[in-house]
Formats: structure tokens, C-alpha cells, sequence
């Protein structure tokens, strides 16, 4: 598909339910709707419990209907996208001084959350099939830029080591991920999904035709449940991935890195609170 094929889809589809937008009367791409549902009642359920700060039933409740409905054998809830991002990425081993590379077509959570790292975005285009990362794109510039040294992936324009790939699903349209995947394993870079805008988005699978949710081709995913995503938690993010290891170090680096204990507060390093609030 073209690009303006896309546009003229994602246009259609808007009409096909009854709204024509004008400049006038542009659409509320970001209004919560909560008629139908009980939201009322689990709020008023969470304030009488008194657990509504960081530990509770619903958050441990609404990390395995994540994991159910993606099929992510683990899923951490956390306070917002940007949160998660940063969580993949440190969790991955990106480290001050590193490069991440990233698209240029996304919300600027992306590009911050390799910042807040001390790490710098280096970008590599989007193609028009997807509006995701290009792999051509991505292939021509490693096979340009990089050289190893002592056992790193170096970009020689500027000395710096490349320790991550971010894809991103732009509106929540799958990127051509196992193209990507197929580039990132070549290079071993770690692939990392932004699939904040991609809740109820699935690529086919390589191996057979079932179909697998954005964030599981990677090494690590991540949704957004901001107000003006698919799905709202007020703020909150999560991270979903299969691998086990990742899973609770994500956890770990979520809950300030506290080691578990009945009294003692002992931190292994140095970590953020991270975690989505029972409310
Ligand atoms: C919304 C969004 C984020 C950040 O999510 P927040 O919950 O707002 O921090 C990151 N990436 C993309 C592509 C987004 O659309």
C-alpha cells in the first residue's frame, strides 16, 4: 500500500462511521468514553479498599487481562508510555553515551525516553507501506556507520556505541517488524516496540498464519494508556515481553530497584517509582 492509499483507508474508515470532519469541525481524536462501563464503581471500590496507591488488586488484575489479550507471557504496569519506554531501555542495557535508533514519525516520548537515559536518538526513516521504520532504510545506514570494536557495535561518525533499535506503530498501523527483526538479530541489537498506539494491533506471524500483537516480535513492547489512547487508565503505561529475565528486572527497576525484604530499605541501584497506582 502506498502511502496515500493509507490516508484514503484511515479517512474512509472515519466517514464509514457517520463523522465528516471540516476544518470547522475538526474530530476529538483523544475523548474518554466511559458510559457502559463501571469505572465508577471500581474507583469508588479501590478508594473504600484504601489501596490505592502502588500495590493492589487491580493493578496485578488489569497486568494479567494485558497478558490475556496480547498472549505476553509477562506484562508490568507502570505510571505512563514515556516510563515504560525509558524501563525497556534500561532494562536492555542502554547506557549513558549509547545511541538508540529510532524513527522520526512518532510522538516525542520516544526520542525523550532515550534522552533521559543520557543516551542520544539517531534517526533512520520511516517507508511509505507503514509509516514505520524502513528496513532498507535501517540496513543501508548500520552496513554505512558501523564498525565493531572490542566486541561493540560502534558508529564511527561519532564514536558511539549503538545499543538499541526502537520501532514504532504508527496509529497503531503495524511496522514491518520481522524485516526489522531480521536486521536488529543481525547486528544483535536489541529490538524494542513502541506500541503505545497499538493496543488491538497484530502482525501476522513469520512461521504460521495465526496473528501475534504488536510488542511480542521484539525483544520488549510497550502500550500508553493516556487519556487520548485506545484504551485509558487516567495515565499509566505497561511493558509486555516473553522473556522472563527481562520481566523482573523491569519489575525490580520499576519498584525503585528495592530488594525484598520485610524492613529493610536496600536499593542495588539507582531507579525511578515507576509503577501504575491501584486508582
Ligand atoms: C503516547 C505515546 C507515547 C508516550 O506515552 P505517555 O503515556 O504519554 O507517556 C510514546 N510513544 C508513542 C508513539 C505515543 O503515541
Amino acid at each position: 500500500m502506498n502511502s496515500d492509499a493509507l490516508s484514503n483507508q484511515i479517512i474512509n474508515g472515519i466517514k464509514s462511521i457517520g463523522i465528516n470532519p471540516t476544518f470547522k469541525n475538526p474530530i476529538a481524536t483523544h475523548e474518554p468514553f466511559f458510559q457502559g462501563t463501571n469505572a465508577t464503581s471500581y474507583v469508588n471500590d479501590c478508594i473504600n479498599s484504601g489501596w490505592v496507591s502502588s500495590t493492589g488488586k487491580w493493578v496485578n488484575k488489569f497486568e494479567d487481562e494485558i497478558c490475556k489479550f496480547t498472549g505476553a507471557k509477562h506484562c508490568i504496569a507502570v505510571n505512563n508510555g514515556t516510563a515504560a519506554l525509558r524501563l525497556a531501555l534500561h532494562a536492555s542495557g542502554v547506557k549513558n553515551n549509547d545511541e538508540v535508533i529510532i524513527p522520526p514519525l512518532s510522538f516525542v516520548a520516544t526520542s525523550n525516553a532515550v534522552s533521559h537515559l543520557g543516551a542520544y536518538p539517531h534517526f533512520v526513516d520511516i517507508e511509505k507501506d507503514t509509516y514505520g521504520m524502513s528496513p532498507e532504510a535501517l540496513a543501508t545506514r548500520l552496513e554505512k556507520i558501523v564498525s565493531f570494536k572490542d566486541g561493540k557495535l560502534i558508529n564511527k561518525l561519532t564514536g558511539r556505541r549503538i545499543s538499541a533499535v526502537i520501532a514504532v506503530h504508527v496509529f497503531g498501523n503495524p511496522a514491518n517488524t520481522y524485516s526489522l527483526l531480521d536486521i536488529t538479530s543481525k547486528w544483535n541489537l536489541t529490538l524494542i516496540e513502541d506500541a503505545a498506539e497499538a493496543l488491538g494491533s497484530w502482525n501476522k506471524r513469520k512461521t504460521n498464519s495465526e496473528r501475534i500483537h504488536c510488542g511480542l516480535i521484539g525483544d520488549i513492547g510497550i502500550f500508553s494508556f493516556n487519556g487520548n489512547k485506545i484504551i485509558t487508565t487516567g495515565g499509566g503505561g505497561a511493558i509486555i515481553t516473553n522473556e522472563s529475565y527481562k520481566a523482573k528486572l523491569i519489575r525490580h527497576l520499576s519498584t525503585t530497584a528495592k530488594q525484598p525484604h520485610p524492613w529493610a530499605f536496600f536499593h542495588d541501584q539507582m531507579a525511578w517509582n515507576d509503577r501504575m497506582p491501584n486508582l
